[in-house]
């Protein structure tokens, strides 16, 4: 590539069109006054490998990969971060002499977010994550990290949390939901990584009034910014934290890793994606 052409980034998923990775790269390409590109690109799974395998030559210095691809780009990285092979996905993707790399940086942003919105929060040992799908093996690679070792894994399909139970090793539990109700009353943190209460999905009942009153609620799911769980555990007087600025800090490494400078998680690229989140159909 020719070093003073511009660095070229991408986001490619199946379908992609939904994807806020766009806007926040873009603001960032402004703000910091960095003549790149950042593109969404839609690619079929029977695409991917193809598309993978000629990155370098289409000039690209990286990108992001979202829902079908992230085990595919997994086994396409040639190296991959710690982060990534613990979570078994890959989320970003750059070059390193030649070499396409891949890391995971989701268990990253969710303990920024909290990091940035409930300061002390791993100080907590017990954590209650409900969920056993892809993103749950994020958020317990951070929880672990940040010394958490007590993680009760609550899902619909116990086997699918005993799996990751297993995975994860001494510290990590599973149950169905009938144990929650027991499991919150000595919890630090719930996290909730299901699509339960998305917009447009189902949602249920929670009952938080167990929870200890220094306990911290969060969920991942960052449409509607106030989840019913969070509206629940803002009526128990609980501090909670949203899903959106998982969103934003998981994008900070890969910038950094193509564009060569650190971005920042501002109010007003939050602002920026909140209003753009307001106008979805
Ligand atoms: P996934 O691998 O498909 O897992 C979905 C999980 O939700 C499974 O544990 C599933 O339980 C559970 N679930 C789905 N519908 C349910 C229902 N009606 N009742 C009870 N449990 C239900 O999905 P994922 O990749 O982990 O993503 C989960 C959510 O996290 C999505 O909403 C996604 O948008 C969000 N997310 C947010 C961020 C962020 O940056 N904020 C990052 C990643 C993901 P079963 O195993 O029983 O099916």
């Amino acid at each position: 590539m020719d070093k003073l052409s511009p660095i070229k980034a991408f986001v490619c998923g199946h379908p992609i069109a939904h994807s806020r990775s766009p806007l926040i790269h873009g603001t960032w390409l402004t703000e910091l006054g960095i003549a790149g590109s950042y593109e969404a690109i839609d690619v079929s799974p029977e695409d991917f490998p193809n598309f993978a395998a000629g990155l370098q030559q289409a000039g690209f210095a990286g990108g992001n990969v979202t829902i079908p691809h992230k085990e595919a780009a997994f086994a396409a990285a040639a190296v991959r971060t710690e982060a990534a092979e613990l979570i078994g996905a890959v989320n970003t993707l750059w070059f390193d002499e030649g070499r396409l790399c891949g890391d995971n940086t989701d268990a990253y942003g969710f303990a920024a977010n909290l990091d940035a919105s409930a300061p002390g929060w791993a100080t907590g040992s017990c954590a209650v994550v409900l969920g056993a799908g892809g993103a749950a093996r994020a958020v317990i690679v951070a929880l672990q990290q940040r010394g958490f070792n007590d993680i009760r894994i609550v899902n619909r399909t116990v086997a699918r949390a005993q799996e990751l139970a297993d995975h994860f090793g001494i510290g990590a539990n599973a149950y169905g939901w009938n144990a929650l109700s027991e499991l919150l009353t000595d919890a630090d943190l719930l996290v909730n990584t299901t699509a339960l209460g998305m917009k447009g999905q189902e949602t249920i009942a929670f009952d938080l009034s167990s929870m200890r009153s220094a306990a911290i609620v969060t969920d991942i799911v960052y449409v509607p910014l106030t989840t019913p769980l969070l509206a629940e555990a803002m009526g128990c007087g609980l501090r909670t934290v949203d899903g959106l600025g998982m969103l934003l800090h998981q994008a900070v490494p890969g910038f950094e890793r193509w564009f060569g400078k650190r971005p920042d998680v501002t109010g007003s690229l939050r602002n920026r994606i909140v209003s753009d989140l307001e106008q979805m159909p």
